[in-house]
């Protein structure tokens, strides 16, 4: 298996531009003391748009090797959206992922499958790496609906891909009962649905694209339940909200082994 584990850190619209500094300035001291190495495990954070200017600039230089992207990213190249950020934008500040679908645009923002294709694709036009975000609320999973209910999602955000373009992809899997709730899913149940996830990728795409794609799993992720979810054959890694508001215990994420 080549795929390199990502932890990633959605700041979700949290920390003013001088708070992100600060975090971020105590991210890389705390990863440089665990001695993390970012072609082991690849660190990224996603903060809001009015703080990325300042993380370029802080990462600029540090030898940190994280990496940024944008939380969202428009489904639009340019014009009258008032509001959006376009993944040019994004792609000129030097970010590298650009989040897509994630539960709280789905629920608060009405983002439609539709609308998720469709900034899947604006990112990958972009060289932007789209992290595609789905996952079940708990009907679904009381009903025993979870995994037609989420690869029904990763269809939807997926179509019209080539192989090639679904390679650069990221899936996170997060339930959505489990984002910040501090209701972890079990390692197994990450693991069940991941590898469906995976399975689908074989079975559209082949397996060449499915061993590429690293399946995230996300949902009140933290030190002491990172280990577990990371010995899991088709977790690659974490989107991490809450715990990537202190740079203590994301780093300790990130180098959990
Ligand atoms: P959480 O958020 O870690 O605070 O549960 C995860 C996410 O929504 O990406």
């Amino acid at each position: 298996m080549t795929r390199t584990p990502l932890i990633a850190g959605n700041w979700k619209m949290n920390l003013t531009y001088i708070e992100a500094q600060a975090l971020l300035e105590d991210l890389v001291e705390n990863l440089k003391e665990a001695g993390h190495k970012a072609d082991a495990v690849e660190v990224a954070v996603l903060p809001p748009f009015v703080d990325i200017r300042t993380v370029q600039t802080v990462l600029d230089g540090s030898g940190s090797g994280i990496a940024f992207g944008g939380q969202d990213i428009s489904e639009h190249e340019s014009g009258a959206y008032t509001g959006e950020v376009s993944g040019t934008m994004l792609k000129a500040l030097g970010a590298t992922y650009a989040a897509v679908g994630h539960s709280e645009r789905r629920q608060y923002h009405g983002e439609t499958e539709q609308v998720t294709n469709a900034k899947v694709k604006a990112a990958l036009a972009n060289e932007l790496s789209p992290i595609l975000c789905v996952g079940e609320p708990l009907e679904e999973r009381k009903a025993g609906k979870h995994v037609e209910y989420t690869l029904a999602q990763v269809e939807g955000g997926l179509e019209g891909l080539s192989a090639e373009e679904v390679k650069k992809v990221v899936i996170a899997y997060e339930p959505v009962w489990a984002i910040g709730t501090g209701e972890v899913a079990t390692s197994e149940d990450a693991q069940e649905v991941c590898h469906e996830i995976r399975d689908l990728l074989a079975t559209k795409f082949g397996d060449e694209v499915a061993d590429a794609v690293r399946v995230l799993y996300g949902g009140s992720v933290k030190s002491s339940s990172i280990v577990d979810l990371m010995q899991q054959a088709d977790v690659d890694g974490a989107l991490v909200g809450g715990a990537s508001l202190k740079a203590d215990e994301f780093a300790k994420i990130a180098t959990y082994n």
